[in-house]
């Protein structure tokens, strides 16, 4: 079977090495011949040669969801690509999750123009966020008095859109990973703990407890949004321990690279078996795992000697050029013990950012 994957990220290249093993061919289609996944694709394509690309795939998955508007039009018919849609502007997102009855946090949306005068219904602090193209933190502000606005009004434009959120004072992050394949059959990942800096993921670990509200609400969330493949959720929990969803992904997730390591299938390869005869595989994890994330910084720049000594770390290093808080790879490790595996989450944390 020939597969396609849109855009060429480190998401793409996990998918593609862990699935190798299926003798699947991989195909990808994005911006860049040096980028993650085009490296180790069968065979590269640039955005304009989406027609090539569809002609040679027999399906495809999404690694990525900014993907250009003339490639978004050519793959209209993929049951995915509503999910796509609505998860394009942050604005459909939440409206869509609000509409169909899914716990969100308050929220409005504004243009440029009228941020300043919508703040007036919410209590201070508030979280807003760029309508499009913002993740792993970018284009995200949190506003506790008015001066707040303006790095907001120096890095945008008057007309774009923007998304205001209460601010919520959660008790943890955490997250699920939900894949469906075309018969229909659904399969749950473990529930991960997620911490963020800055807006950006740094490590979480798994499992980290159980709960049927939050697996119902992914179960349900797929088949609202029609997908076929892989949806992760990422939750606020409040300190009356209530699920917020924060955001959803049509794709594999950074919450989910733990699974490499840990569960009987990987998010990785579970989305290529949902897609092809292949059964879906077990989510289950043989071990608690944990992942750290190495954000901004080169092999050089750390020990990583030392982390690779610690007994079950394994390193993914995505071959991308160096950007500030930049994902450039991550650290995936296993203990049986869970308080073992989070004092060995610190030490990497410590090895890494001297934190
Ligand atoms: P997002 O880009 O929406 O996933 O947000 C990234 C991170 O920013 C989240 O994982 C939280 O740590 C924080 N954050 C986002 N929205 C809110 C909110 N409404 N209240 C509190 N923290 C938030």
């Amino acid at each position: 079977m020939n597969i396609g994957i849109i855009g060429d990220g480190q998401l793409g290249w996990m998918t593609i090495f862990e699935s190798r093993k299926l003798n699947f061919n991989f195909f990808v289609l994005g911006n860049n011949p040096e980028a993650p996944a085009s490296r180790i694709a069968d065979k590269f394509f640039y955005y304009e040669d989406v027609d090539q690309f569809l002609e040679i795939v027999d399906d495809f998955v999404f690694e990525f969801e900014h993907i250009p508007d003339f490639v978004f039009e050519k793959v209209q018919n993929h049951p995915n690509h509503k999910a796509l849609e609505i998860k394009r502007s942050r604005i459909s997102e939440k409206k869509f999750l609000q509409e169909k009855g899914y716990p969100v946090a308050k929220f409005s949306y504004a243009y440029g123009h009228n941020l300043k005068e919508k703040l007036k219904e919410f209590k201070l602090p508030v979280v807003v966020k760029a309508e499009t193209l913002g993740y792993d933190g970018k284009g995200q502000y949190i506003i506790k008095n008015e001066y707040d606005l303006n790095p907001i009004f120096q890095n945008h434009s008057l007309n774009e859109g923007f998304i205001i959120e209460e601010f919520i004072d959660f008790e943890s992050e955490v997250s699920t990973i939900c894949v469906k394949d075309k018969k229909g059959n659904k399969k749950i990942y473990p529930i991960s703990f997620n911490y963020h800096k800055e807006g950006i993921l740094v490590y979480n670990y798994a499992p980290f407890m159980e709960s049927r509200e939050i697996n119902e609400i992914v179960s349900s969330l797929i088949d609202d949004l029609e997908i076929n493949g892989l949806l992760a959720v990422e939750f606020f929990m409040t300190k009356d321990k209530k699920p917020i969803i924060n955001e959803f992904a049509p794709r594999p997730h950074n919450t989910g690279h733990y699974t490499m390591d840990a569960s009987y299938c990987s998010q990785f390869e579970n989305l290529i078996r949902s897609i092809s005869n292949v059964p879906l595989g077990s989510t289950k994890s043989k071990t608690p795992a944990g992942m750290v994330n190495i954000l901004g910084k080169s092999l050089n720049d750390f020990d990583i000697g030392k982390i690779m000594e610690i007994e079950g770390t394994e390193l993914y290093w995505y071959g991308k050029t160096k950007k500030e808080k930049r994902k450039m790879g991550h650290i995936n490790v296993v203990d049986s013990d869970i308080n073992k595996l989070k004092a060995k989450i610190q030490t990497i944390n410590q090895l890494i950012y001297q934190i």
